[in-house]
C-alpha cells in the first residue's frame, strides 16, 4: 500500500474521515468523496477537513475520484455499485480502512470476527488487557475507526479490533497477531452475493497469518472445524460441548465437568481456569465469548488470576442481555439489541423459566414459530409492543398468556403489576426499534429508564 501515493476515500463517515485524515498526516494525497449531502451525515467534520487541507467533495462522486491509485471504500458501499465497478476496471487497488491503519500500527493486534458476538467479546478481551495493565484500545466495527486511534498507540497498547465481514473483503496484507472467528451463519448474503464469499472474506482475517500467529476458531461451529482452508498460523480451538483436550488439537479452552480449562499441550500446561456458573455473563453465547477471550489474554501470558477476576467482574455490553435492576424478587434485563428471531433463541436459552417477555417492534419477516418451543417452556407472560404487536399477539395467544400495551413504559408497568417474586422480566423485541425509537439503544435506554422509575 505505502508504496502508493494517491488515494480515493470513498464515503464520509467515521471511519472515512479517520482514513482520510491519517493518510494526510502521513504525507499521502487524499481526496474524499461522499455521495450523500453533508447535512444528511452523521459523524461529518467539516471543519477537521478544512483544518487538515483535505480534498473533500459531497453530494455524489465526480470523476476525480479516479484520478488516485488507491481506493479506501466504506462497508456502505456494496461491491457491485458503478463506482467501485469502475474503478475495478480501470485497475484500481481497492482497500478498507482497516487495511491502511494496521499499516501504521505499531503494536499487537487481536483482531475479532464472526457472525454474533463480537463487540461482546471485544469488550470483554479488552477488559482483560486493561485489568492486565495493557493501554488497551477497542476499535473497529464499534464506535472507534481504527484510523483514529493508530496515531496514539504506545510500547505498551494492545488493538482489540472488531471486523466484519465488509472490512474484511477489501484486505490484502492484514495481518493481526491473534485472529478469533466466533461462529459462521449465512448472513449478509445479499452483500457479498454467496455464503461462499462471505466465508472466504471471513477467512481472510487469518489467510496472512503466520506461524508467529495464533488463530483462535470455535470447535462446535461446524464449518469453522471443517472448511477453513490451511493457515500457517498456529491455531487454538475453544468448545463447549466437547472434550476436546482429548483429541488431537494442541491448545484450547474448554468445558468439562462445569469448569473452564486452558490447555497447551506443547507447554504442558493444563490448567483450571474456573467454575462456568462465575462467569457473570448469561447464556451459552456468552460462554463461547468468554473462553475466546481466554485464549486470546493466554496468548500474552495473561495470568488466569486476571482473567478469572474479569470474567467475574465483567457485565456484558450494553443492550445485551444487560441486567438492569432487581425490584421486589424481580429482575429486570435489557436485550434491546435484539432486533432479530436468533438473537432472542439465544435470550431465552440464557433463562430457564418463569420469563416475562415483552416483544414487538418493526418487523422484517419473523418465523415466529422458531420460538414456539423455548416460549412454552420458559415464558409466562409476553407483553407486545409496536407496529407488530398484533402478529405477535395472534401467533402466540395459542401457547402463553398475552398482553398488548400502547407504548414500552406501560409495557413495564404491566410487567411490574403482573409478576411476581423469582421471575425475570426480558426485553428482547426480535423486531428493530425504528416504529417507536431512533434505534436499538434508544429504546434500551428509555426501558431502563422506565425500569428505574418504577
Ligand atoms: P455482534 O457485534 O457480532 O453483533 P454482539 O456482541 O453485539 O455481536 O451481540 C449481538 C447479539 O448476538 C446478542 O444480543 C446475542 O443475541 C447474539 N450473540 C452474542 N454472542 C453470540 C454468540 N457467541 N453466538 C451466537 N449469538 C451470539
Amino acid at each position: 500500500m505505502t508504496d502508493k501515493r494517491s488515494f480515493t476515500i470513498l464515503g464520509a463517515g467515521r471511519s472515512g474521515i479517520a482514513a482520510a485524515g491519517l493518510l494526510k498526516k502521513n504525507g499521502y494525497e487524499v481526496f474524499l468523496s461522499e455521495e450523500n449531502q453533508e447535512d444528511s451525515l452523521k459523524y461529518f467534520n467539516k471543519e477537521f477537513l478544512l483544518k487538515e487541507k483535505i480534498e473533500f467533495e459531497t453530494g455524489g462522486h465526480s470523476e476525480r475520484i479516479y484520478d488516485n491509485d488507491v481506493f479506501i471504500v466504506s462497508p456502505g458501499i456494496p461491491p457491485e455499485s458503478e463506482v467501485i465497478l469502475k474503478a475495478v476496471r480501470l485497475g484500481k487497488k481497492i482497500l478498507s480502512e482497516i487495511e491502511v491503519a494496521s499499516e501504521f500500527c505499531k503494536c499487537p493486534i487481536i483482531a475479532i470476527t464472526g457472525t454474533n458476538g463480537k463487540t461482546t467479546t471485544a469488550v470483554l478481551t479488552g477488559e482483560i488487557f486493561r485489568n492486565a495493565g495493557y493501554d488497551v484500545k477497542v476499535c473497529g466495527n464499534v464506535g472507534l475507526a481504527f484510523s483514529e486511534i493508530v496515531s496514539d498507540l504506545k510500547e505498551n497498547s494492545i488493538v482489540i479490533l472488531e471486523v466484519s465481514s465488509f472490512q474484511l473483503e477489501y484486505t490484502e496484507n492484514f495481518r493481526p497477531d491473534v485472529s478469533v472467528i466466533l461462529n459462521i451463519t449465512p448472513d449478509h448474503i445479499d452483500w457479498h452475493k454467496s455464503f461462499e464469499n462471505y466465508l472466504y472474506a471471513k477467512e481472510k482475517i487469518r489467510r496472512n497469518q503466520t506461524v508467529e500467529n495464533l488463530s483462535v476458531l470455535n470447535f462446535d461451529d461446524k464449518i469453522l472445524r471443517d472448511e477453513l482452508q490451511n493457515s500457517n498460523a498456529a491455531e487454538a480451538f475453544f468448545s463447549i460441548k466437547n472434550d476436546i483436550q482429548e483429541s488431537e488439537i494442541k491448545r484450547g479452552c474448554m468445558i468439562k465437568n462445569n469448569r473452564v480449562i486452558y490447555f497447551d499441550k506443547s507447554k504442558n500446561i493444563n490448567e483450571i481456569i474456573m467454575e462456568t456458573h462465575e462467569i457473570n455473563i448469561r447464556g451459552n453465547h456468552n460462554l463461547y465469548n468468554s473462553l475466546a477471550a481466554l485464549i486470546s489474554a493466554r496468548a500474552f501470558d495473561i495470568k488466569k488470576e486476571i482473567i478469572k477476576d474479569t470474567l467475574i467482574r465483567f457485565k456484558g455490553v450494553e443492550h445485551r442481555i444487560e441486567f438492569v435492576r432487581e425490584l421486589d424478587g424481580v429482575k429486570y434485563y435489557n436485550d434491546s439489541k435484539a432486533t432479530n428471531i436468533d438473537s432472542v433463541i439465544v435470550a431465552l436459552e440464557s433463562f430457564e423459566k418463569d420469563l416475562i417477555l415483552i416483544l414487538g417492534g418493526k418487523e422484517s419477516g419473523n418465523d415466529y414459530s422458531v420460538i414456539d418451543k423455548l416460549v412454552s417452556e420458559r415464558v409466562k407472560i409476553i407483553v407486545a409492543i409496536g407496529e407488530s404487536k398484533n402478529n405477535i399477539i395472534e401467533h402466540f395467544s395459542k401457547i402463553v398468556k398475552c398482553e398488548s400495551t400502547e407504548s414500552l413504559d406501560e409495557a413495564v408497568k404491566y410487567c411490574k403489576v403482573n409478576s411476581s417474586q423469582g421471575d425475570s422480566v426480558l426485553l428482547s423485541p426480535a423486531c428493530k426499534s425504528f416504529d417507536m425509537f431512533d434505534s436499538y439503544e434508544h429504546r434500551g435506554k428509555e426501558f431502563k429508564k422506565a425500569v428505574n422509575n418504577l
